[in-house]
């Protein structure tokens, strides 16, 4: 086996191209360690742009390989974007959140991957280059293709970075799950959401509920129930019961029965809009 530490991105694009098929690309490999190891690694994530955190443009731009640690600490990450500073901080242990990065945890494609969860409840999307050089913008919830399996083929494609709008006045996010232990345990429920307001009333909203489908899911109905009205107990309770009647789940031996994950769906899902109104609200709570 081949392993890599390319110094630029044609160098990556090149050793992908000469692997015809049998080369990968690799960040912290906390996933792909896990896995059948192909021929040739070719590591990214010296890459200057691939670190990069940044506002420009009007976006929030975070390279894809920034690790959960450097996505949870950042002050623009926090202040602008807490549902992914709060989704990274609850990643396996601090040895896998110091090596493990935010465009692994997309392209990994876990069903509840905490990282997805959270860009996905921003609205964020993937910047991505082939190997003949074309480059794409995707939004992360099309990334998914079935099971475990990305859209994105790392034998031949790369994921540069994420980017998405910064939660500014009047808007805020959230991220929260649930596990059997609050360290190196796959959640049994997580969520995310994003909100705006207007005069006191929701504007627009994106919730986020996972794992109930081989990708995150928005809960696209619940998030039409909300817009125009204001965030308050009668909202909250509304939501609690909208959300755990928009989705269908198993018993899954390994996390938890289906009766409970609804209810956790329905408990997450409105606690999370919840923190992100009271953030939308009151700016200076967005990094509480
Ligand atoms: C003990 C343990 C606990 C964990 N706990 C959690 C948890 O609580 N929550 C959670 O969500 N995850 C968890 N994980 C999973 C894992 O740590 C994360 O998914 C991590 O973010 C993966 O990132 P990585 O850089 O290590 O990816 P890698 O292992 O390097 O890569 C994963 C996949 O993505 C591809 N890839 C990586 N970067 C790119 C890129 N830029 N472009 C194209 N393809 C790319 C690789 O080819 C590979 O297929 C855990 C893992 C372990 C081992």
């Amino acid at each position: 086996m081949s392993y890599l530490i390319a110094s630029n991105l044609d160098e990556v694009i090149s050793s992908l191209r000469d692997g015809s098929g049998k080369a990968r690309v690799v960040a912290g490999a906390t996933d792909l360690y896990l896995q059948d190891l192909p021929y040739g690694l070719v590591d990214l994530s010296a890459l200057p742009e691939t670190t990069v955190i940044e506002e420009k443009d009007g976006f929030v731009k975070l390279g894809a390989a920034v690790t959960h640690t450097a996505a949870a600490s950042s002050p623009l990450v926090l202040s602008r974007a807490r549902a992914l500073a709060e989704g990274c901080e609850t990643i396996g242990s601090l040895q896998i959140r110091n090596i493990g990065t935010i465009g692994g945890n997309v392209v990994n494609a876990a069903p509840a991957a905490d990282a997805a969860v959270a860009l996905i409840g921003l609205g964020a999307e993937a910047v991505i280059i082939d190997i003949e050089g074309n480059r794409r913008q995707e939004s992360v919830e099309n990334l998914y293709w079935a099971y475990n399996r990305s859209v994105v083929d790392s034998t031949r494609e790369v994921m540069l970075s994420l980017q998405f709008k910064p939660c500014l006045g009047g808007e805020g996010s959230a991220f929260t799950r649930f596990a059997a232990r609050r360290a190196l345990a796959l959640p049994m429920v997580n969520a995310s959401a994003r909100v705006k307001l207007e005069n006191g009333l929701v504007k627009e909203a994106r919730l986020v509920a996972a794992p109930v489908n081989p990708a995150p899911t928005r809960l696209l109905k619940t998030e039409e129930l909300i817009i125009g009205r204001s965030i308050n107990e009668e909202t909250i309770s509304m939501v609690e019961k909208a959300a755990a009647e928009e989705v269908e789940v198993r018993d899954s031996l390994l996390r938890c029965s289906a009766r409970y994950r609804l209810h956790l769906v329905g408990v997450l899902v409105s606690r999370a809009l919840k923190t992100a109104a009271d953030r939308a609200l009151d700016p200076g709570k967005a990094g509480e």
